[in-house]
């Protein structure tokens, strides 16, 4: 059962050993809380009234580990991410059957408050979408209000509002402008803002909808250097059609696509990202990651 009360903010003891993907997750660096937790999705079809999306997904997601899903447009992939912060639910007509189980627990169960599930499972989406007339402090510190209310002393969101954004690599470009409009930053900077804004309620799962198909090469680059720091402490999903990318930060790679025209998406193949890029067992992964088609 998920209560309302956080879990421990300790390291979790991380079984040993190879994870049922192949990933190798290497656990939280030492010296550094980790607030990452597994999560499974276990059978999830998913769809909008008549229509099923995805069917039969099956994935492990580690802790401590970046996971890229990758696969062409429409098969899927932002359905199976919102699935997985209880967003997919709040659509008209959507439906799903199956289960995510967020640390072994299940986020559909009766009784779980959507709106904690979506504290513990972040997502920074596609187009940096900061609140433009709101200032970065403010940014930041949008989701902490929500959650904690007036409780957190402001002493406590100067705290937090400055490690979410040295986690999301953007302190050193802000700290002397904190009350400059999020707006006025640089695409790569919003989308940091978004990182940060994310980080800032302390999640145990961050999702990555195509975070930096909207950006530069060079702020891309940026984006990727974060995410390889933030797999120390979290747990990441990164949806990406840059096989490049998803071979530079993931360690695991999962490749959905719709195998058969007017068939939902399936998840075909998943494992280290090296064996998905290199070595591919199902020859359709093949031709997507060689790019052949998609
Ligand atoms: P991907 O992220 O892989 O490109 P999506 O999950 O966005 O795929 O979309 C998969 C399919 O679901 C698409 O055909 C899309 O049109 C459909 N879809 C997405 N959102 C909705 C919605 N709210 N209502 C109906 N159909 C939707
Ligand atoms: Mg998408």
């Amino acid at each position: 059962m998920i209560t309302p009360e956080r879990p421990d903010v300790s390291v979790r003891e991380n079984e040993p050993g190879p994870s049922a993907n192949g990933a190798s997750s290497e656990g939280p660096a030492e010296g550094i809380t980790s607030n990452a937790r597994r999560m499974d999705v276990v059978d999830l079809t998913a769809g909008f009234g008549e229509r099923t999306i995805i069917a039969g997904i099956e994935l492990a997601i580690e802790p401590n580990a970046v996971t890229a899903l990758i696969g062409p447009s429409g098969c899927g992939k932002s359905t199976l991410l919102r699935c997985m912060n209880a967003m997919h639910s709040t659509a008209r007509g959507a439906f799903s059957t199956g289960q995510i189980l967020l640390d072994g627990e299940d986020i559909n169960a009766r009784g779980v408050d959507p709106v904690l599930v979506r504290r513990r499972v972040g997502m920074v989406f596609q187009r940096p979408n900061p609140f433009p007339t709101m200032s970065i402090y403010d940014n930041v510190a949008a989701g902490l209000r929500l959650t904690s209310g007036s409780r957190a002393g402001r002493h406590k969101f100067d705290e937090t509002v400055e490690r979410a954004l040295r986690q999301a690599d953007l302190w050193a470009e802000v700290k002397d402008r904190l009350r400059n409009m999020g707006g006025a930053l640089s695409g790569g900077q919003q989308q940091r803002l978004c990182i940060a804004r994310a980080l800032a309620v302390e999640p145990e799962v961050l999702l990555m909808d195509e975070p930096c198909s909207a950006l530069d090469p060079i702020s891309t680059a940026k984006i990727e250097e974060t995410i390889l720091s933030l797999r120390k402490r979290y747990t990441i999903v990164i949806v990406t059609h840059n096989m490049q990318q998803a071979a530079r930060v993931s360690d695991t790679t999962a490749f959905m696509t719709i195998l058969e025209a007017g068939q939902p998406g399936a998840l075909v193949e998943t494992g280290p990202t090296s064996s998905i890029f290199d070595t591919p067992t199902n020859e359709v992964t093949g031709a997507y990651v060689s790019g052949r088609f998609g």
